[in-house]
């Protein structure tokens, strides 16, 4: 049976009208999903009693559900149970400008990046479009907040589960649902050119990020090991692109491995490479793991990359950490649980 948070609202149209009824019904049952948060189908009571037993038949409301969740003043961290036992984690931020959320597109990660805790214990699955939403659905539900922003940052690679996302980006950003704009949607990849291609013939307006993590192809390669199928080169010629075409500017993500990537080497080629494009560097201060022997740079050396970069015109911010003392990051928690 069908997750009815997984339907688009087109998708609910079509259902409406193939079994002979208006397609307005969809919006009714919108506002039902995402506006009132009503999740007991009996509850519908603008749908006739007929029409709801049919919905009932044809689908399911069934949720994922929380098998923890830890609070701290800026952050909540959740560990969701999907219906087959498989666990995966989202994140809650307070920031000055509203909420944001950090949900999980897959169960594990097949991208292997020698620096994550996501990618160590491999994919499982891809997520349905509906236990994307759910995530968000259950934060809110829980957290009693409203989300004004996601980022596709958790565990996995979104790209890498493309369609299912595709749908989840349709769902929470239509006006009649939780109204989500795209411009406060954010997909993160490690660079997945052809899937960056894909996205960008989609026109979504929604926010990219790409994890570069590193400027020369050696250093790359050990890093990220997608690097060996799309290299440097290809990805920036893709994001050139990318960029000209949507008229959007791209997010870099840099996460500061000690001595490893945060050299002023590093630097001044990262600067070189994006020199012109219409980008912003975010430097991640890396969440250090137990099982991986990557260690964080220190303020003084995210400090010394970060002057670099503004010396050379590059813009640049520093991301705040939320989150360490809770293990809020980077499937950190999954991994404890695993
Ligand atoms: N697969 C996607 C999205 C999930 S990871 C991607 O690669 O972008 C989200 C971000 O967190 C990526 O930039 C990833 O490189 C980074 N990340 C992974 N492990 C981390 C850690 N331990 N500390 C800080 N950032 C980490």
């Amino acid at each position: 049976m069908k997750n009815i948070y997984g339907q688009t609202f087109l998708e609910l149209e079509n259902y409406f009208e193939s079994i002979m009824e208006k397609k307005y019904k969809a919006v009714q049952v919108y506002e039902w999903l995402y506006q009132k948060k009503v999740t007991n189908i009996d509850d519908f009571s603008n749908i006739r009693k007929d029409l709801r037993e049919r919905l009932k038949l044809d689908f399911s409301t069934s949720m994922i559900s929380l098998k923890k969740r830890q609070v701290a003043p800026l952050t909540e961290k959740y560990l969701f149970a999907l219906e087959d036992g498989e666990c995966v984690e989202s994140v809650l931020m307070r920031h000055d400008y509203g909420i944001s959320v950090c949900i999980s597109t897959q169960v594990g990660c097949n991208m292997g990046c020698a620096f994550c805790e996501s990618g160590r214990l491999k994919k499982v699955r891809n997520l349905k479009s509906h236990e994307m939403v759910e995530q968000i659905l259950l934060i809110e539900k829980l957290s009693l907040k409203r989300i004004n922003s996601v980022v596709l940052m958790g565990i996995g690679e979104p790209l890498d589960n493309f369609d299912e996302v595709v749908k989840f980006i349709n769902i929470i950003n239509h006006a009649k649902g939780l109204a989500i704009g795209a411009r406060h949607i954010t997909v993160s990849t490690c660079g997945l050119v052809p899937k960056i291609k894909a996205l960008s013939s989609l026109n979504l307006q929604v926010n990219l990020a790409i994890s570069l993590h590193a400027p020369f192809d050696s250093l790359r390669n050990r890093l990220m090991p997608v690097n060996k199928m799309y290299s440097l080169t290809e990805l920036l010629a893709c994001l050139r692109e990318y960029i000209e075409v949507t008229h959007r500017r791209v997010t870099i993500e840099y996460v500061m491995l000690n001595m490893v990537n945060d050299t002023q080497e590093c630097a001044l080629e990262l600067a070189k490479i994006l020199r012109g494009m219409n980008v912003y560097v975010n430097l991640i201060p890396y969440n250090e793991t137990n099982h991986i022997e990557f260690k964080k740079s220190s303020k003084n050396r995210i400090m010394a990359f970060y002057d670099l970069l503004k010396k050379e015109h590059i813009n640049v911010t520093i991301r705040k950490e939320f989150g360490s003392s809770i293990s809020a990051a980077c499937g950190q928690l999954r991994s404890k649980e695993v």
